[in-house]
């Protein structure tokens, strides 16, 4: 369900512009605007989902849509060599700031584990 006040449900419906990489009847992939590396598309589901436990058994085809587009994008833009980290934030402690499920594609520089 389109939650009208969501950001990520504004650039699902193109109310608000994003640097698009993908798009299915599913899914969109857009560059984040604020990258955190050379390479930093986010993807999320066209439904309005708050975060991973507003999944269910239902939702395998979402995601496994999501996951082998974020596998796709990654040899797309030659990070299957060098690696890459795909991550969902959920929730404060993980520092969620949209409210609308989403993976984070990130590569093109080492970085550091455990994250910050
Ligand atoms: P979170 O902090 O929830 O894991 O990730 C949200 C991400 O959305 C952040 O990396 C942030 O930079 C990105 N973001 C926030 N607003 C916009 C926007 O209007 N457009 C795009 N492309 N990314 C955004
Ligand atoms: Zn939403």
């Amino acid at each position: 369900m389109a939650d009208p006040d969501c950001l990520f449900c504004r650039i699902v419906r193109g109310e608000i512009p994003a640097s698009l990489v993908h798009e299915d009847e599913r899914i969109i992939a857009f560059r984040d605007i604020a990258p955190q590396a050379p390479t930093h598309i986010l993807l999320i589901p066209r439904a309005h989902l708050g975060d991973v436990l507003d999944l269910g058994e239902a939702d395998g085809p979402l995601l496994a849509r999501l996951m082998t587009t974020a596998a796709r994008l990654a040899v797309d833009a030659g990070l299957d060599r060098s690696g890459f980290r795909l991550v969902t934030n959920t929730g404060a402690d993980a520092g969620q700031s949209v409210q609308h499920l989403h993976w984070h594609l990130l590569g093109g520089r080492p970085m550091q584990w455990p994250p910050g």
